[in-house]
């Protein structure tokens, strides 16, 4: 009888791959489905224009008069593009977007239909939230919650709908979404690097977040996929052996892209194009089916928008491809996982880019100003910024020698220490003329020679910098950047803070000129922050002492990563900064830690089900094929003959020894997950599932897999790595 595998094998063989969507200048319908500027132009009145820029470049409130203008302008927008309905698109705390469709469509008292959209739908919305987590911040008061229209990421059309990008809040005004504390955090990111800015142009009114990410992924045969219930209910593989052939040859790394893998990025990136998402490089990654896709980078707010947009188009449009896209970050053990770098500068209303150095000594004194500060706010932080990228899927990649360690460092490059070390030898107050001139021209003066040579990359660190911006690197695939972003910006920002008053009061008491009481400071800092800086080997062993003693983190759970979250710097930082109340933070971790605990819940399940309904019947139905030859030959021969042989007798063994293990330590999982069921607290529940839980995997796994190697290949019910690695 044919089994799942064998018919999806079946299956994905002979097909033919959908052809490579036509060729075309993207430039031309680039955000056609976008309420961008231009069509604002066309569709508003110039007071309502005036007022959603207003709201967009100052934050002014637009009102409801307005609101009901902008309302009517989209709407009518909207319809001409084809869309019916619309709706509010936000970001709950699951991680992904949420939606609820409205049709424009209502009638009228006397029974007239009509197509209605107001400034009150516009701006608000009152959703059913009750069934989003929210760590209990909705138990606490209120039940409700409600969506506020996001002026600052533009309305588009998705297939038939309006979405309208908003923010996600209680009754009572806490953030039950990922999109506030990241607005706050960019406002109070711009609020103080604007100040900072200004030492060095007057002209300076906003800053910026940047953001441009790398989003890695794996395509895998949806008809395959379909044949493991662990990949479609967790998205990685808990049981499967590494295929004789893996990425060891590293043949796959910027390898020609496989067609179907080809095909699905056109249609995706006709499809982005048209929804404003400047993706701009696709390319092979390290492992087998992996890829990797960056757009150009954007307005943080508007760049992580795009990204949770872009994973959802992903998943549409590998549908139609017959594929999956996978986002776990570990979905194959023994080969790379995934990750999405989080590219991060500041940049000016002028265009500056705050990170970059420029052609005059000032130009690179902000330069260093900026590059300076954002080390020192990482050195204060390094245990908070390290919490962002903790979680269940992530807990498999972070320090396993393939992405950034558990322990946080900044890389800057030798030429950088090198300047860095020189600062730091300045003298303390007035600084002499000559020590101004070498100061300006030799060292800071010499800084865009340096960078343009800043080639030597260190793939171990999980905040390097890279020229222009500092990438982090240890956020996970499936990551929402809301949260890595909110974080970054706000130690950023509380850290500019800090620097404009130290600066500030070295001018106004101690008589220094400006540029003195800038590089005096920045003394200070490079000083205060050595213990961040690491340009060495992060997989090492020797790191690891040396980080013990430098007394950095070095978190190795996911539980305990978490409690970073909630340290009495981090909640004093989110409050003193205005972007989360205590309240905010601790539901959050409560949150975090509650879907570590569901995760491993699912797995262990899953492990069960795989286990006893899957895995153990092969293994005794070939048991018993073995069986049937040993009575024959028997039967034949007798007992004694040499023809009677002992390698079928082992092998039953074998299975049945594998067997016995695999029911006993599924049976030990599963109690010792009732146990931790027990458990009411988030925290205690989450560390008892990763301590007790969590280790029958590895050992479940080891007798699948030897199992999968001794059963004939025609029994094994599950798609095998060389099967689903093997995209064509
Ligand atoms: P890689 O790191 O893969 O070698 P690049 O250094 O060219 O590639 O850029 C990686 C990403 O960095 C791209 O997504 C790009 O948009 C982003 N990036 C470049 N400059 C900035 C910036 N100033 N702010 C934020 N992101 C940036
Ligand atoms: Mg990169």
């Amino acid at each position: 009888m044919e089994n799942n595998r064998t018919a999806a094998l079946r299956d994905s063989q002979g097909r033919t791959p959908i052809s490579v969507v036509e060729s075309g200048r993207r430039s031309e319908v680039f955000g056609r489905h976008v309420f961008n500027d231009r069509m604002m132009l066309q569709y508003l009145t110039a007071d309502a224009l005036k007022s959603v820029r207003a709201a967009i470049d100052a934050n002014k409130k637009i009102d409801r008069k307005m609101a009901d203008q902008v309302a009517e302008a989209m709407k009518a927008w909207a319809i001409s593009m084809g869309a019916t309905h619309y709706t509010h698109w936000f970001q709950p705390l699951t991680g992904a977007t949420a939606e609820k469709h409205d049709a424009f469509f209502d009638l009228l008292p006397d029974g007239t239909a009509l197509e209605k959209f107001g400034g009150g739908q516009l701006v608000q919305q009152e959703p059913d939230a009750s069934s989003f987590p929210s760590g209990g911040l909705r138990n606490t008061f209120e039940a409700r919650g409600y969506t506020a229209w996001d002026p600052t990421s533009p309305a588009f059309v998705y297939g038939t709908t309006l979405c309208i990008p908003t923010v996600f809040v209680s009754y009572t005004g806490e953030a039950l979404d990922n999109k506030a504390p990241l607005l706050r955090a960019l406002h109070a990111v711009d609020r103080a690097a604007t100040e900072v800015a200004r030492y060095f142009d007057k002209n300076v009114n906003k800053v910026q977040a940047t953001l441009g990410w790398e989003q890695e992924y794996f395509l895998v045969d949806k008809a395959l996929l379909n044949s493991r219930p662990d990949l479609l209910l967790t998205g990685r593989t808990l049981v499967g052996r590494t295929a004789a052939k893996g990425q060891q040859l590293g043949d796959h790394y910027f390898g020609v892209i496989p067609e179907r893998a080809l095909a699905f990025m056109g249609d995706l990136e006709k499809e982005c194009t048209q929804l404003g998402i400047p993706v701009k490089t696709r390319h092979n990654e390290v492992a087998p089916n992996q890829f990797e896709l960056a757009p150009v980078f954007e307005e943080a707010n508007l760049a992580v928008d795009h990204n949770l947009l872009l994973m959802d188009i992903m998943h549409k449009i590998a549908n139609k491809h017959h594929l999956k896209v996978l986002f776990h970050e570990k979905p194959f053990a023994g080969i790379n996982g995934s990750g999405k770098h989080n590219n991060w500068s500041l940049c000016t209303d002028g265009g500056v880019n705050l990170l970059s150095p420029g052609s005059t000594p000032m130009k690179n004194l902000q330069f260093l100003t900026f590059f300076i500060n954002t080390i020192k706010a990482v050195n204060t932080y390094e245990a908070l910024l390290n919490s962002v990228s903790a979680s269940a899927s992530n807990e498999h990649r972070i320090g396993a020698n393939e992405a950034p360690p558990a322990i946080f460092s900044v890389f800057v490059g030798a030429q950088l220490n090198q300047v860095l070390d020189e600062l730091e030898g300045v003298s303390k107050g007035k600084l002499s003329p000559q020590e101004k001139t070498q100061l300006k021209l030799n060292v800071v003066g010499k800084i865009p020679e340096i960078l343009l040579d800043n080639t030597d990359r260190n793939r171990t660190s999980p905040f390097a910098f890279t020229g222009n911006k500092f990438e982090m690197r240890g956020i996970g695939s499936k990551a929402n950047c809301a949260k890595p972003m909110t974080v970054l910006n706000t130690m950023v920002a509380k850290q500019l803070k800090e620097f404009k008053k130290e600066v500030d009061v070295l001018i106004n008491k101690k008589n220094l000129k400006k540029d003195e009481a800038i590089f005096n400071v920045l003394r200070e800092y490079i000083k205060d922050s050595k213990r961040i800086r690491f340009d060495g080997d992060g997989y090492s062993a020797e790191w690891k002492n040396e980080a013990k003693k430098r007394k950095l983190s070095h978190p190795t759970s996911t539980p305990e990563a978490l409690r970073n979250m909630v340290s009495k710097e981090a909640l004093s930082l989110f409050a003193e900064m205005d972007v989360m109340s205590e309240t905010e933070v601790m539901a959050r971790y409560k949150v975090e830690l509650d879907d570590y605990t569901m995760r491993l819940q699912i797995e262990g399940r899953v492990y069960s089900e795989l286990v006893y309904a899957h895995i153990i019947p092969a293994a005794i139905a070939y048991q018993n094929r073995l069986l049937e030859n040993v009575g024959g030959l028997k039967e034949v021969y007798g007992a004694a003959h040499k023809s009677f042989s002992e390698g079928q007798l082992t092998m039953i063994e074998d299975i049945a020894g594998h067997i016995t293990e695999l029911k006993k330590n599924v049976d030990a999982m599963n109690d010792a997950r009732k146990k931790c069921n027990g458990i009411a607290d988030s925290k205690k529940k989450a560390v008892a599932y990763g301590e007790d839980v969590k280790p029958y995997f590895e050992v479940i796994r080891l007798h699948a897999d030897k199992l999968e190697k001794l059963v004939d290949d025609r029994l094994w019910p599950l798609a095998k790595y060389r099967e689903l690695l093997l995209l064509k």
